[in-house]
C-alpha cells in the first residue's frame, strides 16, 4: 500500500553529538505528535550507529544517504548496504541530485547500489529530477521519465513496489525556490504514468512518490494535499526540530 512518508535528509551537516540530540529532539517530538505519516531522518554513515542507539524505531525511521554499488572488498572509503543495514537503518537515500552532479553517479551505477539495498533489506528511496534548463526548454517529463526507467525498470515489480520514489527538481534545492503545488502534482502523475506504462495501474498507485525541493512548513500542507504528492524529502527544513515537525504535522 502506498504511504505517506516525510523523511529528511540530513546531507554533510552535523557532528555526532549535535546529530545524536537532534535525532532525540525529533524521535521524542515524533512520538509525542503520533503523526498522520511515517517518518525517516536520514544521517550521514558517522550517525548511523549512535543514533540507532538513541531514536524510538517503533516511531522513527532511519536511513543512509548513500550506499556502495559493490558488496564488499577492496573499495576504500565507500560503505556497503549490508553495513548500513547492519546498523539498524531501513532505508538509503540513492541518486540524489548531489551525488548525480558532483560525484558523477549514472543510472548504471543505481541500479547496483538498488539492488544491494534491496538485498539487504534497506529501502531505496530512490532520487529522480530535472535540472533548471530541463524545466526551461520543456522536456523535464522525458528527464524524468528516464531516470526512472534506466534506474530501476530491470527490477520484478515486486521489487519495484519496495522502492520509494522522491521528486526533486535540482533548481528548487536548497534554493528556496519550491515547484508550485501544480507542479509538483503534474510531475507526481506524469511519473506515475509512466510506472504503470511497465508494472501496471496497481503498482504504480502503490508507489509512494515523495517531493523534495526547499519543501517548509509554509508550504508542505499545499504540497501534501495534491492527490499524487505522498509526502516529503527535506533537506535544510529538517535540521531543525521544529521545521521537521512543521512539515511532518502538514498531513
Ligand atoms: C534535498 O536535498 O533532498 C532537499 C530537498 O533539500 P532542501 O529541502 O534543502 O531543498
Amino acid at each position: 500500500m502506498r504511504k505517506n512518508i516525510v523523511a529528511g535528509n540530513w546531507k554533510m551537516n552535523t557532528t555526532v553529538s549535535e546529530g545524536v540530540a537532534l535525532a532525540k529532539e525529533v524521535s521524542e517530538a515524533v512520538k509525542a505528535a503520533n503523526p498522520k505519516c511515517e517518518v525517516v531522518i536520514c544521517t550521514p554513515f558517522t550517525h548511523l550507529c549512535p543514533v540507532a542507539g538513541v531514536i524510538d524505531t517503533a516511531v522513527l525511521g532511519l536511513g543512509a544517504e548513500n550506499c556502495a554499488d559493490h558488496e564488499k572488498g577492496a573499495y576504500t572509503g565507500e560503505v556497503s548496504a549490508a553495513m548500513v543495514a547492519s546498523t539498524g537503518a531501513t532505508h538509503v537515500i540513492l541518486g540524489h541530485s548531489e551525488r548525480r552532479q558532483y560525484y558523477g553517479e549514472t543510472s548504471e551505477t543505481l541500479r547496483e547500489k538498488v539492488a544491494l539495498a534491496l538485498a539487504n533489506g534497506l529501502t531505496p528511496i530512490f532520487c529522480i529530477g530535472e535540472v533548471l534548463a530541463e524545466r526551461e526548454n520543456g522536456t523535464f517529463n522525458e528527464v524524468v521519465a528516464k531516470q526512472v526507467e534506466e534506474g530501476l525498470f530491470n527490477l520484478s515489480a515486486e521489487d519495484f513496489g519496495k522502492i520509494v520514489l522522491a521528486y526533486e527538481p535540482v533548481w528548487a534545492i536548497g534554493t528556496g525556490k519550491t515547484a508550485t503545488a501544480e507542479q509538483a502534482e503534474d510531475m507526481h502523475a506524469w511519473i506515475r504514468s509512466v510506472i504503470a506504462g511497465k508494472y501496471g495501474k496497481e503498482v504504480a498507485e502503490n508507489t509512494s512518490i515523495l517531493y523534495g525541493g526547499s519543501c517548509k512548513p509554509s508550504n508542505a500542507a499545499e504540497l501534501f494535499a495534491k492527490p499524487d504528492v505522498d509526502g516529503g524529502l527535506i533537506g535544510g527544513a529538517a535540521l531543525k526540530c521544529a521545521d521537521f515537525m512543521g512539515i511532518v504535522n502538514a498531513f
